[in-house]
């Protein structure tokens, strides 16, 4: 049997429409334009890529983009004025500040000077810990996805046990409470997890997020199970050359899982659209609207 596969893009253009309607709402009955600012120190090529893409993205929505790309060598108090100056503007909803940054700036000082209201990437500490204790505000935008994605195979997710593979802030972390905000039962497995194998067995949904290619093998996966691969991880070619591959086997997960993300195309194109998710999510907060289920 081979599972269905979870068409990532698809649901990225969904999203993205539903987005666009929401933001054409904004403007009509508010007057008010989402805006998202995209901050990008250095000239690392990946980051550029997406950088790119959030601004073509955010523009096609009918949000406003205002993007800021600033040499490797500015110093982290000239960055921190910025996002004060972001942080009072009125057309400004959302800020990200694209990482990895230099190594002379400390990320954790520029993701706590984010006024946590503006933070769509959902990292400050004031919006992790309001997903910890239940009360999701701007919630991390990959976690997100995973879960967007795990609902259009299950209607409802309560009661299903669900493995998270990794247990980093950005992904791991939320996506548990994320699973747990849906009465999931959780468990995060982690590099010090014994016999990981067993464990992400026991999992009606397998979230995956540790960034080694491969890693999972169709052993490793309940039959039927929903696999939701968030590894990119770029590996050489037999024939020259490279190409992405996810932290699952997936050609042999594919015949055991009932579903699974492929990579590409899974889980990838759901972060930006969740991203442009939360922008309209804290524009709303900012008008005292009341947010969508
Ligand atoms: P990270 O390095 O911060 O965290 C990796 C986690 O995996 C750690 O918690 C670690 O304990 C765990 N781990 C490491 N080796 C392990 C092992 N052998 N067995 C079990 N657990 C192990 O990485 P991250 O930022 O969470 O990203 C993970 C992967 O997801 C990377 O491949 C990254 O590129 C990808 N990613 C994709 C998107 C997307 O939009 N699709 C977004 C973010 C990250």
């Amino acid at each position: 049997m081979s599972a269905r596969i979870i068409d990532g893009k698809a649901e990225a253009i969904r999203l993205r429409a539903r987005i666009a309607e929401e933001a054409a709402q904004l403007k009509r009955s508010h007057g008010v334009v989402p805006g998202l600012a995209v901050v990008l120190v250095g000239d690392d090529p990946a980051s550029e890529v997406y950088v790119r893409n959030k601004a073509t993205q955010t523009r096609e929505a009918g949000m406003a983009s205002f993007e800021y790309r600033l040499p490797a060598s500015l110093s982290e108090r000239a960055l921190l004025d910025l996002i004060e100056e972001l942080n009072v503007r009125s057309d400004v909803n959302g800020i990200l500040v694209q990482l990895p940054l230099p190594p002379h700036i400390s990320a954790e000082n520029v993701v706590n000077a984010i006024a946590p209201e503006k933070d769509v990437d959902g990292l400050h500490p004031t919006n992790a810990g309001l997903l910890a204790v239940g009360r999701p505000a701007l919630v991390p935008c990959t976690p997100l996805g995973c879960v967007i994605l795990a609902k259009t195979v299950h209607e409802n997710l309560r009661g299903m046990d669900v493995v998270v593979v990794g247990r980093s802030s950005l992904v791991g972390r939320p996506a548990a409470q994320l699973f747990i905000s849906e009465s999931c039962t959780v468990t995060v497995a982690h590099s010090a997890t014994r016999d990981l194998p067993a464990v992400c067995r026991r999992a009606d949904i397998l979230l995956v997020a540790v960034g080694r290619p491969l890693l999972v093998k169709a052993d490793w996966i309940k039959p039927g199970a929903t696999v939701i691969d968030v590894g990119i991880n770029r590996v050489a070619k037999d024939s020259g050359g490279t190409r992405l591959v996810g932290d699952v086997a997936f050609e042999e997960a594919v015949q055991v899982a009932g579903a699974i993300t492929p990579v590409p195309g899974g889980v990838g194109p759901m972060t930006i659209a969740c991203l442009l998710a939360n922008t309209i999510t804290s524009t709303k907060l900012r008008l005292g609207l009341q947010l969508a289920a």
